[in-house]
Order: structure tokens, then C-alpha cells, then sequence
């Protein structure tokens, strides 16, 4: 049987791995096609899929975009999507450049609390146009200022601690039109992690594709409950690991391994809107 991951970090946005790690670590768990989900950016796509072509694996562009909805927070990932679409370069280069401004903000209030971290130290350790959190914590720990990376989110980063900063998102039904307008399919990620089922119904109305029933912090009653929404909305179904690289000394890639029918299943509705669209 083929699997799929289709949720996947570089170090083009908060994971660890290069795009040849990644795919390495792909190849290594005998996945059939893997997708980048990189945070608010495409820029990883070109060198995975260059990796993949290179060992025969198929590879699906994407990104996961940082959305609100309702006040709560939502992560819409964006499958297929063409990484050279002008529109949607344009807007997400708005996002990463709030992502460069908050790590300023973060600093400056951890500056404030006593705790004296360089903004330098984390960009120099991001080294990326979409940093994160992570790569705050990350260097708290580098700097031997805090113990873990567990610590730094609870004691700082985690919201409403001292040290969160809010960031602007997109609304969501802006991210399903923006996907959507970049030849993508709209499908809302760990929808178990935000708590956010209420919210479907008027994201399907929006004209959301899918959602991921599958994902590391999905039980299996919840990736049931997802199934049968998916079902009931007549949504397509994903899954994949959310891999930032290693999780307790093991790369997370392959833990949750979508069975293929469902990436057949993406393929055919990427043809339908692209047949509607006028896509390529
Ligand atoms: P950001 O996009 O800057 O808000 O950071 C979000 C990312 O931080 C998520 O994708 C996770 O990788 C990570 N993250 C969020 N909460 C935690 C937490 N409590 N512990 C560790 N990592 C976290
Ligand atoms: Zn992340
Ligand atoms: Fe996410
Ligand atoms: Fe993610």
C-alpha cells in the first residue's frame, strides 16, 4: 500500500530540516508523496520538489497560511498551489514581514522581563522571511537562558504569557479565496488543535475543501469525528505528521501516513478546479 504525509516543515519556516533532509527522511519511512507545508511561504517548494523528482517521489506544493475566524485562530494550508502566483506572493510577503516585526516585539518584552536575548541571536538562527516562535525558543535555549523548548513556550511564548505577541492574520475566508485564486485546494489543518469545529460549516460555505483528519495531536476518536464531518460536508480528507524535524530524538515524518486513495482523491478535485478555474 502507498502512503502520503502532506504536512510537513523546513527550515524554510520553523522545522529543522533542509528540503533534502526532509525528503531523505521521506524516502527513508517509504512514503510515496510527501507535500510542504511550510508556514506563510512557498520559497521551500523548488528545492523539495527538485529532491523528490531526484528519487521518484511525488511532491505536492503548499503552504500552511495563518488565518482567523471567528476570533480563533486557524491554520488553512493550501495544496497544489502555484508558488509563482504574484497575488499570492504579494500577500504573503505581508505576513512574513509581520512575522519579522513580532520577533522584535518578543524580544523587546523578554528584554523587559529581565531576560536578555538578542534579536540578532534569532535571526541569525532563523534565517528564513517566516520565523516563528520556535525559532525564539530555540534560541533561548542556544543562549543556555532557559532549559528547554517546552519551558520557553510555557514560561514566555505560549499565549498569554509575558512574552506572546499577537500577530495580524488573514481572515480565513481570505485564505480559501487567496488558495483557491492561486490554483490550490483550501484545507483546514488540525482542526482537533484549535477547537474549531463550530466553525466549519460557514468555511465549507466559503468554499473549503478539505480538512486533515489525520494529524500527530488527533486521537483516534477525534480523526473519527473529523471522518465523518469530512463525510458529511462532502469534504476531501488529509492527514499528515506536522514534522518540524526531530520530536524525542525521532524525525516525526511517517508517524501518521495518509493511505493514498485520498491523495488520488485531491488529484481529481485539483483537476475539477482547474477545469472551472481555467488553470493550467
Ligand atoms: P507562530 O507561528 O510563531 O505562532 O508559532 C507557531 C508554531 O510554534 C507552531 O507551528 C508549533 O510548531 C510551535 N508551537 C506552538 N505552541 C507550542 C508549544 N506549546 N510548545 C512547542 N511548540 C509550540
Ligand atoms: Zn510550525
Ligand atoms: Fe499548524
Ligand atoms: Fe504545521
Amino acid at each position: 500500500m502507498k502512503f502520503a504525509d502532506l504536512h510537513l516543515h523546513t527550515q524554510f519556516s520553523d522545522g529543522t530540516f533542509t528540503p533534502e533532509e526532509l525528503v531523505l527522511h521521506a524516502q527513508k519511512n517509504g512514503l510515496a508523496c510527501i507535500a510542504l507545508t511550510d508556514h506563510d511561504t512557498v520559497e521551500g517548494c523548488a528545492r523539495t520538489a527538485a529532491a523528490c523528482a531526484a528519487v521518484k517521489m511525488e511532491f505536492i506544493p503548499a503552504a500552511e497560511l495563518t488565518a482567523e475566524h471567528a476570533d480563533t485562530e486557524v491554520h488553512i494550508i493550501g495544496y497544489f498551489l502555484d508558488t509563482e502566483n504574484q497575488t499570492l506572493l504579494e500577500r504573503i510577503a505581508q505576513f512574513q514581514t509581520v512575522r519579522q516585526q513580532r520577533i522584535h516585539e518578543m524580544v523587546a518584552a523578554l528584554n523587559k522581563l529581565g531576560v536578555p536575548l538578542k534579536v540578532e541571536t534569532v535571526f541569525a538562527l532563523a534565517n528564513c522571511k517566516s520565523p516563528g516562535r520556535p525559532h525564539v525558543a530555540r534560541a533561548l535555549v542556544k543562549e543556555k537562558l532557559i532549559g528547554s523548548l517546552d519551558e520557553a513556550f510555557e514560561r514566555f511564548l505560549k499565549k498569554g504569557r509575558p512574552a506572546w505577541v499577537p500577530k495580524t492574520k488573514m481572515s480565513a475566508l481570505e485564505s480559501v479565496e487567496l488558495i483557491h485564486q492561486a490554483g490550490g485546494l483550501a484545507v483546514m489543518a488540525h482542526p482537533g488543535l484549535n477547537r474549531t469545529d463550530e466553525i466549519i460549516p460557514s468555511l465549507v460555505d466559503a468554499g473549503l475543501d478539505g480538512i486533515e483528519c489525520f494529524h500527530t495531536k488527533h486521537s483516534t476518536v477525534m480523526s473519527e469525528r473529523y471522518l465523518e464531518m469530512a463525510e458529511q460536508y462532502h469534504l476531501l480528507v488529509t492527514g499528515g505528521s506536522d514534522c518540524h524535524g526531530y520530536s524525542k530524538n525521532k524525525p516525526l515524518i511517517g508517524t501518521v501516513r495518509l493511505p493514498y486513495e485520498h491523495v488520488e482523491r485531491l488529484y481529481a478535485a485539483r483537476q475539477k478546479l482547474h477545469a472551472t478555474n481555467g488553470h493550467k
